[in-house]
């Protein structure tokens, strides 16, 4: 019980964190050594009004200074990112997956946010985590380091393709995406995540043409759908590749 406790506190904190990075990066402020302020009035916020959810629930949304809303994102983002640390707990144990894993899925939530708000995935974050996949896949004992290094090009090269052949409507931020994130889930886990996130993206772009929310050649943000294809992946790929195999037995 101490434990799951422990990464959902974890969670919550490093989710207060992304929060600074999905504020700051767009804005190319930097995201360590400024203390937080609010963005309407800039007065300083103490320390006891950045405790994660409880503080948004007592301040009851609202600045203590000037009354200004303060977004729904901020708790959101906290237990969006507290819960997948608790499913990542809860597929991969105490163990250097869970470590791997739940800085990825960070990652994937602040970029999905900035991708949704901005329509860019900042190549700060993709440096970052072209980083963290190579020494992570010096540790990581799921997969050999050949794997990773065919998951980099698993899912971008066909990416890069389409792109190429389509005239642009690809963004490269996607393909960048696929090739880091393949780094951390070798090549089986990045194409299964490709084939989810393409299809998430799909339903919802239908979706989105038929109640004519967007036209049919608008171009949406595919960066949350990539990341939640990736996330499924991290979740129930292992089982689903298992039931797979067997299926083919
Ligand atoms: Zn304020």
């Amino acid at each position: 019980m101490i434990i799951p406790l422990f990464i959902l506190i974890l969670g919550l904190l490093i989710g207060s964190f992304l929060n600074v990075c999905i504020h700051r990066i767009p804005l190319n402020q930097t995201v360590v050594t400024e203390p937080s302020h609010c963005p309407v009035c800039g007065r300083r916020i103490k320390w006891y009004d950045l405790i994660p959810v409880v503080s948004y629930i007592l301040l009851q949304g609202k600045c203590r200074f000037c009354k200004n809303k303060i977004s729904i994102r901020y708790p959101l983002v906290e237990l969006l990112n507290a819960a997948a640390y608790l499913l990542i707990y809860n597929t991969y144990g105490l163990s250097v997956q869970l470590l791997g894993m739940a800085f990825l899925v960070s990652a994937l939530i602040v970029i999905s946010f900035i991708d949704f708000a901005h329509s860019i995935i900042p190549d700060r974050i993709i440096v970052v985590l072209l980083i963290a996949g190579i020494i992570y896949s010096f540790f990581n004992n799921s997969i050999t380091i050949l794997e990773a290094v065919i998951g980099f090009f698993a899912a971008s090269v066909p990416l890069l393709i389409i792109a190429v052949l389509s005239g642009g409507n690809m963004g490269g931020g996607d393909i960048k995406l696929m090739a880091v994130s393949g780094l951390f889930l070798g090549w089986k886990l990045i194409l299964l995540s490709l084939i989810l996130g393409s299809c998430i993206g799909s339903v919802i772009g239908i979706i989105l043409i038929v109640l004519k929310k967007i036209k049919l050649k608008q171009r949406i943000p595919y960066g949350p759908f990539l990341s939640a294809g990736i996330f499924i992946s991290i979740i129930y790929g292992q089982d689903f590749l298992r039931w797979y195999l067997n299926f083919y037995k």
